[in-house]
């Protein structure tokens, strides 16, 4: 047990016995840790530990059990994700794959400052698919993904195009696409927009415009990568997933 001054950002919240709750939030210094808050609604920091929230937090920190918050100061909360469903279902789906991308405890402030910035490129009214894609390519790691994208398997050559095999966990330039007859015959720019979203440094990142088909094709490579590499089932993907129904009754 120690008391600590840590940045942290509300993963969720769920309640927890009659009046309290169980706030998960990923702190820089500690990992993701879950915060016990005593009679919530009349806690000073309710409004401060909603979801979509990052804030100077001191604390206690446990490393068995929960955690306790002392203050709550700094507070940013991101004001257009929790106004936007669009942007909302996004937000939450890469919130989940953070959260399920480590353990609880461990000390990543790589992939919480990543996260963080992710959130705040989505509240900016950033591309909200592809920071999703950006982000879900860049997290594979975390889950004991490595893939290359960015040059053939077989002869390492590094111009395009390119296909993708699942066989052999790797791109194919032409001369050697007859390697896997099962390969998966995508359209080239799928694997440049892919390797060029796993390199990218969200800092560089300009609003750039993608076809609504080349983004469809893009959805569905990764959600394969995702089957076949990661296999989790996440329900704020599924409700994602269900989500783009709805975006053209509701243009
Ligand atoms: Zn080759």
């Amino acid at each position: 047990m120690r008391d600590a001054e840590t940045q942290g950002l509300v993963l969720y919240s769920r309640n927890y016995k009659e009046k309290d709750k169980l706030v998960k939030i990923f702190t820089e210094s500690f990992g993701k840790r879950m915060f016990f808050v005593k009679n919530f609604g009349k806690s000073p920091y309710a409004s401060s530990l909603q979801a979509f929230t990052d804030g100077k937090l001191t604390a206690t920190i446990n490393d068995g059990g929960f955690s306790f918050i002392e203050d709550v100061s700094e507070v940013v909360v991101y004001k257009n994700i929790s106004a936007d469903i669009f942007i909302n279902a996004h937000a939450s789906y890469i919130i989940s794959l953070a959260d399920a991308a480590i353990s609880d405890n461990q000390y990543d402030p790589a992939l919480y400052g990543f996260l963080k910035r992710s959130l705040e490129l989505l509240d900016q009214g950033f591309d909200m698919e592809v920071v999703t894609n950006i982000f879900e390519l860049q997290v594979l790691h975390r889950f004991g993904v490595s893939l290359n994208f960015s040059e053939c398997a077989f002869c390492h050559k590094t111009v395009g195009p390119f296909d993708f095999s699942y066989k052999f966990s790797g791109c194919l330039c032409p001369r050697h696409f007859d390697e896997d007859l099962r390969r998966s015959h995508l359209d080239p720019n799928v694997i440049y927009l892919i390797n060029l979203f796993q390199e990218i440094s969200l800092d560089e990142l300009k609003k750039i415009s993608i076809k609504a088909e080349m983004k469809a094709k893009i959805r569905q490579f990764i959600d394969g990568l995702y089957d076949e590499y990661v296999g989790i089932h996440l329900k704020s993907k599924k409700f994602l997933d269900g989500m783009s129904g709805w975006a053209d009754i509701m243009k």
